[in-house]
């Protein structure tokens, strides 16, 4: 068997230990005679996996008790309606940092539901830029402030946070969540999907203060609730039991490589080889991202003309990089380069950019 290096941008690629380990044990749990997809999420064997989860979600990012840890369905897109169905109503907006594409859904669907006032849009930079973390603020009667941490199509990032003080800061974190330590209080909600950093597709994380989730909407249909989830530990319904013991393996690998700070280091390693190999370039890939906010998860980088980046794509191919080709909506490239791609993988791609430059320039 031969592994490609997977650059796509989710579902990405997983720690091999850990599809070693799933592969191993999906007949039969630890000799329990079934399988964790087979296994009722009212179990004992279930219930130590969602309860070691949740604890080493804690670990990992240090999440203070006074926050709840959720694991919900429905992905990151589901939270785009919950955040504002829990939190917005009235005549009381929330505020909106608009960074791309995926802040751009978030705030489609707040808007939905009650008034947002828009306090940054990146649309004349074609959002290649972020503001100032000290121009991020809230209108005084405002109920949240939404920012997405990383804008996974756009390849923009925050490398600090705004502080919002009295109003709940809500971050979509769906592509960096676990690439690099987080002032956690600073926050009222963190919200991911799996499928980029984190595991499989089909769990979503929500870190949520305790005393947002308690001044949240009463009224709501029971999912669509945060209470609910809280009062429950997230187990009001069948919670996607094997995609959650799946995260927990990731979770595993994380701490064993050494936690967030060590995978911090190591992303920003990753990430500099493959900016490297631009800056070498002399021009021949472009970046149209701010270089102050270049994401260090999503590298997105053009070349001189679409019919190059069509051979790029294809000779990557041939040398198994797979995934190299940007979002639809923007085009050029993309190299999604997440906590389990390796070393190694980011290596080969920038060699692989040096030489085509030199064969192609
Ligand atoms: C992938 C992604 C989403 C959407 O996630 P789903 O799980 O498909 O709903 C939302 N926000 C960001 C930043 C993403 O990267």
């Amino acid at each position: 068997m031969k592994r490609k290096y997977n650059f796509y941008a989710g579902p990405s690629t997983l720690p091999l230990p850990v599809l070693e380990q799933l592969q191993e044990e999906i007949v039969d749990y630890h000799g329990e005679g079934l399988s964790m997809i087979e296994t009722s999420h009212r179990s004992s064997i279930y219930d130590t996996i969602h309860n070691e989860t949740e604890e080493m979600m804690r670990e990992l990012l240090g999440i203070p008790g006074d926050f709840h840890v959720l694991f919900l369905g429905g992905g990151a897109t589901l939270q785009f309606a919950m955040v504002p169905m829990n939190l917005l109503g009235g005549d009381t907006p929330c505020d909106f940092v608009v960074s791309g594409a995926w802040a751009k859904k978030a705030l489609d669907d707040a808007e939905k539901v009650g008034k947002v006032n828009v306090i940054f849009d990146g649309k004349d930079s074609s959002y290649t830029t972020l503001p100032q973390v000290r121009d991020v603020e809230p209108g005084s009667a405002s109920s949240y402030v939404h920012i997405t941490s990383n804008e996974t199509i756009g390849g923009v990032q925050w490398k600090e946070f705004p502080k919002t003080g009295r109003v709940p800061l809500v971050a979509d974190m769906s592509s960096d969540i676990l690439s690099r330590p987080l002032p956690v209080s600073d926050f009222g909600i963190i919200y991911a999907g799996a499928q980029k950093n984190m595991g499989p597709a089909g769990v979503t994380v929500v870190i949520i203060r305790k005393d947002v989730a308690d001044a949240s909407s009463d009224g709501l249909p029971a999912y669509l609730s945060y209470k609910t989830h809280a009062a429950k530990k997230s187990l009001y319904n069948t919670p996607p039991v094997f995609s959650i013991y799946a995260v927990n393996l990731v979770l595993k690998w994380l701490k064993n490589s050494g936690g967030v700070e060590a995978i911090e280091k190591l992303n920003q390693k990753k990430a500099g080889a493959v900016y490297g190999s631009m800056k070498k370039s002399g021009g021949f890939y472009t970046c149209p991202v701010d270089p102050s906010v270049r994401s260090h998860m999503n590298i997105v980088f053009r070349l001189p003309s679409e019919d190059l980046e069509k051979k790029f794509i294809k000779e990557a191919a041939q040398e198994d990089m797979l995934g190299l080709k940007g979002h639809r909506s923007v085009g050029g490239l993309r190299a999604s380069v997440y906590n389990a791609m390796p070393l190694d993988g980011a290596r080969v791609l920038a060699d692989f950019m040096d030489t085509f430059a030199e064969k192609n320039g």
